[in-house]
């Protein structure tokens, strides 16, 4: 047998990184995110948990070493525990980190599983500390859920790394408190600018704050000292001297990011996409219903290291205009 080989594309960029959306569901509505009557996928188009788990080995053959596993919300999947203690167990073995993205409803019941499937970090994204903010902007009055599901996952020694999408005229003038918060409970906070992924009920357009802007501001009041941590991920890192803490800032607008790109997204119905900004798709489904399916997953993947772009194709600057891309953050999991 050959040894399978690492996962190199076309601009010599290493992928190690998967992001795998495990459901298109969530128990929230974020208004960037999806519109109230979003339409979800039959759940017969949804990968089983074996097909997941038998492509997570198969990533992991080829060299990826780290997973996060996103949605939708990850931990409304019935089974989804299962899955992370299934891929758990490759953690040491050619996994070196296995975490989750979540919006934070259902830490409190999760989090203890989590650690003990060998989850260490996760990210939880919170947007504002105002119950009524929260209410209008996820559409669900889930704050104190989520709060109680951050304090769960500290208390069960999972590191947590709050992300917040900066929102003019939502969260904006909130920001310091929200990062003067998470600096408090000892967690990293990283800003993301608003994208034009998937078609919503408003326009993001609207709500779009650079994050220039932000530093800026937040630059009146704290010192911020640039640092050297990447985690190889497109966010910028800084201290605020002030609070002793880490600030992450993703401008996938203002900058170009892409170059040290090393991550690819597979949808929860096995759909890998190359690039969270572009279309370029291959189907693993069908690889992995296939007679054959290590060998043909093994092919969909050197078909992706042909088709990964060399930048993303993002415009915000189109009020009005149809989303760059047209599928949803929950479909491929931000
Ligand atoms: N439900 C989980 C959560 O909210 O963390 C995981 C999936 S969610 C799609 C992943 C991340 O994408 C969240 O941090 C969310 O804020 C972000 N996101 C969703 N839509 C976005 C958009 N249009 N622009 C920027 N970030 C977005
Ligand atoms: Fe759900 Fe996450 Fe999208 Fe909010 S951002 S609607 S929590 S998938």
């Amino acid at each position: 047998m050959t040894t399978p080989q690492p996962l190199i594309d076309q601009f010599q960029r290493r992928i190690t990184y998967l992001r795998l959306s495990v459901t298109d569901r969530c128990d929230l509505r974020c208004a960037y995110c999806m519109p109230e009557r979003q339409q979800f996928l039959p759940r017969a188009e949804v990968l089983s948990l074996e097909e997941m788990h038998r492509m997570a080995l198969g990533f992991i053959a080829r060299g990826i070493t780290k997973i996060r596993l996103t949605g939708g919300e990850p931990l409304v999947r019935r089974d989804m525990m299962d899955l992370v203690r299934a891929i758990g167990r490759k953690l040491g073995d050619g996994l070196e980190e296995l975490t989750l993205t979540t919006n934070g409803t259902q830490l409190a019941q999760h989090s203890e599983a989590l650690f003990e499937a060998g989850v260490r970090r996760i990210n939880v994204s919170l947007d504002t500390l105002d119950r009524a903010t929260f209410a209008r902007l996820a559409r669900r009055d889930s704050l104190p859920q989520v709060l109680e599901g951050i304090a769960a996952a500290k208390a069960a020694g999972l590191k947590v790394k709050i992300n917040a999408v900066a929102l003019k005229d939502i969260n904006q003038a909130e920001l310091p408190d929200l990062i003067a918060w998470a600096h408090g409970q000892g967690f990293d906070l990283t800003l993301i600018e608003v994208m034009p992924v998937g078609e919503v009920d408003e326009d993001r357009f609207d709500h779009y704050l650079p994050l220039s802007a932000v530093r800026d501001d937040l630059e009146q009041r704290w010192t911020l000292e640039p640092v050297d941590y990447r985690t190889g991920g497109p966010a910028r890192y800084v201290r605020v001297a002030e609070t002793g803490g880490r600030l992450g800032l993703i401008t996938p607008l203002t900058n170009n990011f892409c170059e040290g790109c090393n991550r690819i997204r597979v949808t929860a119905t096995g759909q890998l996409y190359a690039c969270l900004g572009g279309n370029e798709q291959v189907d693993l489904r069908e690889a992995l219903r296939s007679d054959d399916p290590a060998a043909r997953l093994d092919a969909a993947l050197d078909t992706a290291m042909r088709i990964k772009p060399e930048r993303h194709h993002f415009e915000i600057d189109r009020a009005g205009a149809a989303p760059a891309v047209s599928r949803h953050m929950s479909t491929t999991g931000g």
